[in-house]
C-alpha cells in the first residue's frame, strides 16, 4: 500500500489570534423597521380615512389577544432561559437582569393574558381591571429592566450568587402581584370603568412608562454611537417601539380596537428586539466566534502538520516524508519483488550560485529545481529535500539497473535546462549517487548512507553524472573524510608543493611557459594528486590561503628562472571560484607580484568557466582589476562548461585552453576535431590566443599545428615536473626547442 500522499501545498498561516471574550463592535440600528412602525402608528392615529378602524370593535377579538400574549409570554420566557443557561461569571450581569427581569414579565403578561375580557375564569372572573393590574405590572417591569441595563455598566456581578437572589426577587414580586390581584384585587386603584372605559390613573400610569422608556431609549441610544460589547442597537430599537406601544394603550377606547391591536403588535415585536438582542450576544456571536477559533486552529494545525512534514523552502517532502515514502514504497516492492532506488541528488555549483548572487536567488533556485524535478517524477515516485543543496529522489521500479538509468538519466537532462532565475540565467547540473533496496541494503538510513558516499564518487568522477554504489567506496569515503582532517595541518606543514608543466609555443617550438600543478606530500598517503583534495580545501574554504601559497610560490620560482635565463618564462596559476567569493584575490597577486618582483605580463591566471559563468557584477569588477594589473587571463578546460561568446568578451580573456578530453581524441574522432577546429577559429576571430591541453602524441601535436593551434601542454612533451627538473627541462629546450 502507498502511503496516502500528505498535503504538498502549504496552507496560510492563521490572521488573528483566537480569542473568548465578546469584542465591543457598532451595530446598526434598524431605522427602517423603526420608520416603517412609526408611520402605521400615525397612520392610525392622525389620518382621517381610518377613522372607522378606530371604531370597530371587533377588529381585535379575544382569539388574536390570545394567541399574540402566548407568543409574548413565549418570546419572554425564551428571552430569560437564553440569557439564564448561557450564564458564565465572567460576562455581564446585565444579562442576568434581564432573563430575571422578563422571567417576572413572561409570568405576568400570562396572567394579563388569562384575565382577559372573555376568558374562563382565572381563580376570580376575568375583567379589564383585572387585566390592566397584570399588564401594567408587567409593562413597568419590562421598562424597569430596560432602565437598569441602560444606566448600569456591562460589567459582570460583583457578588456570586447575584443572579439567584433577582431570580428570587423576581419571582416574589410576580407572586405579590399575583397573590394581592386575586386575592385581594381591592387594593388597586381603579384602572377601568365599565361603561367609561380608562380611569385617568391608567393612562397616567402607561404615561410613566412612556417616561421611563424615553430616557430608556435615549441612554440607549447613546450607547449605540459606540462600540460595546452587547447588543444595544437592538435594546434600543426595542424600547423604541415599546414607547410606540404604550402610546397605543394611552389611545385605545376598548380592548378590542385597532389601537390594542397595535400596541400588543408592537409589543411582541418588541420583545423579539429584546430576544434578539439577548440571543445574537449569549449564543450567535460566541458559537461564530468559536467556528471562527475553530477554523484558525485547524489551519494553524494544518501549517504545523505541513512543517513537520515538508521543507519550507521548497515545499517539498522533508527528510522525514520523504523516508514515510520509502518505507511505503519498500512494502510495496517487497510484495512485487520490485526494488526502490535511492538517488542522493547534488548541485554541481550551488556554493557558487549561492555565494555570488546571495541566498535569496539561491532560494529560489532550489524552488525552481524543486519545482522541476517535481514535475517530472511519476505520482508513485517522490522527490523530497535533504537540505542544503541536496535532494533525495525515491524511485519504485521494477528489478533491474535499466529502469533506475532511464530515471536518472532524465533527470539529469532536465538538471542541465538553465533556469530563468531573477534575470539570470543559471546553470547547473548535478551529481547522483544511488543505493538500491534490496542489493545495498534494507533500510532508510543505510540506504541513505550509501546514496552519499556513491554521490561523492559521482562528483569526483567529473560532476554531472551519477553513481551506483559499491563497497569499495565505503573505503574511499574514509579516506576522504581524513584528507580533510589532515588538510589544515598540511599547510602549517609545508606538505604542499608545487610542479610545473610546460607549455610550447608550436610556430617556435619554444617553452613560452609553464603551468604551476599543486601537489600534497601527505606523510603517510604518499603524494596526494589536486583532483583529491581542491574540492575539499574549496568547500572547507582553505583553498583560500593554499592558494595564496601557491601564488608566492610559483612567482617566485618564476623570477628564478627568467634569471637563469628564461626571461620571458610566463607562470600560469589555476584559481578557484571560491577565492573570487572569499579573500582579497587582487591584494593577494599583488603583494605576491611584488613580493617576487616578477613582472605582471608574466603572470597568467587560470579562470574556469565556472566562475565566468555567473556573470556577477562583483566578479567582473574583480576580473577587471586583476586586467588592470596587467596579469594575463586564461579560460581552463574551455568546451566542457557553457561559457558562451558574451561572456569571453565581457571579461577579455586572453587565452583559451582547450579541455583535453577533446584533445585526447583528436586524431580518432571527428567530432573532437571539428570542435577544436572551431574553439580556435572562434578565439582567432575574437583575437585570443589558444593552448591545447593534454597533447599526448606526435600526431594530436601535428593535427594542432594544421588547425593553427598557437600553444600546447601535455605529457608529449612533459609531465608536470619538480621545480629541480624543470630547470633542467628549460635548459635542454633551450638547447633544443622541443617539437620544432
Ligand atoms: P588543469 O588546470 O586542467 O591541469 C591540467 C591537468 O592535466 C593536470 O592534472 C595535469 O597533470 C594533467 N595533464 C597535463 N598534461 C596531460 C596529458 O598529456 N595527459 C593527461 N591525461 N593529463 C595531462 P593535475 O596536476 O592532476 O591537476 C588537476 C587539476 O587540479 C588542474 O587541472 C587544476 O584544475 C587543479 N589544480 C592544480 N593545481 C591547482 C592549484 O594550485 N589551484 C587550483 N585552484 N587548482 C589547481
Ligand atoms: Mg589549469
Ligand atoms: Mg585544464
Amino acid at each position: 500500500m502507498m502511503l496516502a500522499r500528505k498535503n504538498d501545498m502549504a496552507p496560510p498561516l492563521p490572521v488573528t489570534a483566537a480569542h473568548g471574550a465578546p469584542t465591543p463592535r457598532l451595530r446598526p440600528i434598524p431605522w427602517g423597521l423603526i420608520v416603517v412602525l412609526s408611520v402605521i402608528f400615525l397612520g392610525f392615529w392622525q389620518f382621517p380615512p381610518l377613522d372607522m378602524l378606530k371604531h370597530s370593535t371587533s377588529i381585535f377579538p379575544l382569539t388574536l389577544h390570545t394567541i399574540e400574549e402566548s407568543f409574548a409570554v413565549i418570546v419572554s420566557i425564551l428571552v430569560f432561559a437564553i440569557s439564564w443557561h448561557t450564564y458564565d461569571r465572567t460576562r455581564s450581569g446585565n444579562i442576568s437582569i434581564i432573563a430575571c427581569g422578563f422571567l417576572a414579565v413572561g409570568l405576568l403578561d400570562f396572567a394579563h393574558m388569562l384575565s382577559y375580557r372573555g376568558m374562563p375564569d382565572f381563580v376570580t372572573p376575568a375583567s379589564p381591571q383585572k387585566a390592566i393590574v397584570f399588564w401594567l405590572a408587567a409593562r413597568y417591569v419590562a421598562a424597569a429592566t430596560l432602565l437598569i441595563v441602560a444606566l448600569r455598566p456591562w460589567t459582570p456581578f460583583a457578588t456570586p450568587g447575584t443572579r439567584y437572589r433577582l431570580m428570587a426577587g423576581s419571582l416574589a414580586l410576580s407572586a405579590l402581584i399575583y397573590g394581592l390581584q386575586l386575592l385581594t384585587p381591592e387594593v388597586w386603584p381603579v384602572m377601568f370603568i365599565p361603561g367609561e372605559g380608562l380611569s385617568g390613573l391608567k393612562i397616567a400610569a402607561e404615561y410613566g412608562i412612556i417616561a421611563i422608556l424615553g430616557l430608556t431609549a435615549w441612554l440607549l441610544y447613546r450607547q449605540t454611537q459606540t462600540p460595546q460589547t452587547f447588543d444595544a442597537a437592538n435594546l434600543f430599537t426595542a424600547t423604541l417601539i415599546t414607547t410606540l406601544s404604550e402610546l397605543c394603550f394611552t389611545l385605545y377606547s376598548n380592548v378590542n380596537d385597532i389601537f390594542s391591536l397595535v400596541g400588543h403588535t408592537y409589543k411582541v415585536i418588541a420583545y423579539f428586539c429584546i430576544y434578539r438582542a439577548v440571543f445574537v450576544a449569549s449564543i450567535r456571536e460566541p458559537y461564530q466566534r468559536l467556528a471562527q477559533e475553530i477554523d484558525e486552529r485547524q489551519v494553524a494545525e494544518a501549517r504545523i502538520q505541513f512543517l513537520a512534514y515538508h521543507d519550507p523552502v521548497t515545499t517539498l517532502p522533508n527528510r522525514l516524508l520523504t523516508r514515510e515514502r520509502f518505507e511505503a514504497a519498500r512494502e510495496e516492492a517487497r510484495e512485487h519483488d520490485g526494488q526502490v532506488a535511492l538517488a542522493y541528488l547534488d548541485l554541481d555549483n550551488f556554493k557558487t550560485i549561492n555565494d555570488s548572487l546571495g541566498h535569496s536567488m539561491g532560494n529560489q533556485l532550489l524552488q525552481a529545481i524543486g519545482a522541476r524535478l517535481r514535475e517530472q517524477l511519476a505520482p508513485q515516485e517522490t522527490i523530497g529535500r535533504q537540505g542544503g543543496d541536496e535532494f533525495l529522489v525515491v524511485l519504485p521500479v521494477p528489478a533491474g539497473r535499466l529502469a533506475i538509468e532511464a530515471r536518472l538519466a532524465l533527470i539529469l537532462e532536465q538538471m542541465q535546462i538553465p533556469f530563468a532565475i531573477g534575470g539570470h540565467d543559471l546553470s547547473t547540473s548535478v551529481s547522483i549517487g544511488v543505493a538500491v533496496y534490496p542489493d545495498d541494503g534494507q533500510d532508510f538510513e543505510t540506504l541513505l548512507r550509501k546514496a552519499d558516499t556513491a554521490m561523492y564518487r559521482a562528483k569526483a568522477a567529473g560532476r554531472n553524472g551519477h553513481c551506483f554504489f559499491d563497497q569499495d567506496m565505503v573505503k574511499d569515503a574514509d579516506a576522504r573524510l581524513r584528507l580533510r582532517n589532515d588538510l589544515r595541518p598540511a599547510l602549517e606543514r609545508g606538505e604542499f608543493l608545487l610542479h610545473y608543466q610546460p607549455q610550447i609555443d608550436l610556430a617556435s617550438g619554444r617553452v613560452i611557459g609553464a603551468e604551476a600543478l599543486i601537489r600534497w606530500q601527505h606523510p603517510e598517503l604518499g603524494m596526494v594528486p589536486p583532483g583529491r583534495f581542491i574540492g575539499i580545501a574549496e568547500e572547507t574554504g582553505l583553498i583560500v590561503p593554499i592558494s595564496e601559497w601557491a601564488i608566492r610560490t610559483a612567482c617566485r620560482q618564476a623570477v628564478e628562472w627568467q634569471a637563469a635565463g628564461a626571461r620571458e618564462l610566463v607562470i600560469a596559476v589555476n584559481l578557484s571560484a571560491v577565492q573570487f567569493m572569499r579573500g582579497d584575490l587582487v591584494g593577494t597577486i599583488a603583494s605576491a607580484l611584488a613580493g617576487s618582483g616578477l613582472e605582471p605580463r608574466h603572470l597568467e591566471l587560470e579562470l574556469t568557466e565556472s566562475i565566468l559563468i555567473q556573470g556577477e557584477e562583483n566578479i567582473l569588477a574583480t576580473v577587471q582589476r586583476l586586467h588592470a594589473i596587467g596579469v594575463q587571463m586564461s579560460i581552463d578546460d574551455f568546451g566542457t562548461g557553457y561559457s558562451s561568446l558574451s561572456y569571453l568578451k565581457r571579461f577579455a580573456v586572453d587565452k583559451l585552453k582547450i579541455d583535453q578530453s577533446f584533445v585526447r581524441d583528436l586524431a580518432s574522432d571527428p567530432e573532437d576535431a571539428a570542435i577544436v577546429r572551431a574553439i580556435i577559429q572562434m578565439a582567432h576571430s575574437l583575437g585570443l590566443k589558444t593552448i591545447a591541453e593534454g597533447v599526448e602524441t606526435a600526431e594530436i601535436l601535428a593535427l594542432l599545428r594544421t588547425m593553427a593551434c598557437d600553444e600546447a601542454q601535455g605529457y608529449h612533451f612533459a609531465r608536470p615536473l619538480p621545480a629541480a627538473e624543470f630547470s633542467r627541462y628549460i635548459q635542454n629546450a633551450q638547447a633544443q626547442p622541443a617539437g620544432a
